[in-house]
Parts: C-alpha cells; sequence; structure tokens
C-alpha cells in the first residue's frame, strides 16, 4: 500500500485501485504520493519537496 510522502500516512485506495490522494513530481523528478489530507493542507504541495 502506498504511503503519503507527507505525513507518512497510508494512502487508501478505491475499487478502481486509484489512490485517494495525489501523485507529485519533486524538484528532481521522482514522483511522490501524497494523501488528500495533505493535498488539503498544502494548497502549493509542490512546494513541501
Ligand atoms: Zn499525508
Amino acid at each position: 500500500m502506498a504511503k503519503c510522502d507527507l505525513c507518512g500516512q497510508k494512502i487508501q485506495t478505491t475499487f478502481l485501485n486509484k489512490i485517494i490522494g495525489t501523485f507529485v513530481k519533486d524538484k528532481e523528478g521522482k514522483q511522490k504520493v501524497v494523501c488528500s489530507d495533505c493535498q488539503r493542507k498544502h494548497k502549493d504541495i509542490k512546494s513541501q519537496f
């Protein structure tokens, strides 16, 4: 199961195996996963990495 790269919480998935959250690329182009809570908390999510 995916874990949020910001808060470390497990990210739930839908029955279609889609994550409830979002994917973000950091400055080096690495893919990060962010849960919906953190997505809501941080308006500019990319600046967190
Ligand atoms: Zn999170």
